[in-house]
């Protein structure tokens, strides 16, 4: 289920973050939960306030170790991410007008 978040930006690409998803169903977002921007693939981490941080490599290095399932789920959505963003790039490139 989707949760509507206060408007902020990635801090990764600027890009405006109000919502999140979770693939466990119902869900509101808790500091720490992870999480990853859809228009740039940052993988994020959420604040007390349910703004993001962007996760620290090392963060991120440890992940498989302290929690697998966890990096499992993340490596999943990032996958996802990554193919609708190429669906959204190849729709945006069919859409442009004809050029002589
Ligand atoms: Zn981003």
């Amino acid at each position: 289920m989707s949760a509507i978040l206060k408007d902020h930006l990635c801090p990764q690409c600027g890009g405006l973050l109000n919502a999140a998803t979770s693939i466990d169903g119902e869900w509101k977002p808790e500091a720490g939960d992870l999480s990853i921007c859809l228009e740039c693939g940052a993988f994020l981490v959420f604040n007390q306030d349910q703004t993001v941080r962007k996760m620290a490599g090392e963060e991120l290095k440890k992940l498989p170790a302290t929690n697998p399932i966890q990096f499992q789920q993340l490596m999943d959505v990032a996958v996802l991410c990554a193919i609708y963003r190429q669906t959204v790039k190849a729709q945006t490139v069919k859409r442009e007008p004809f050029k002589n």
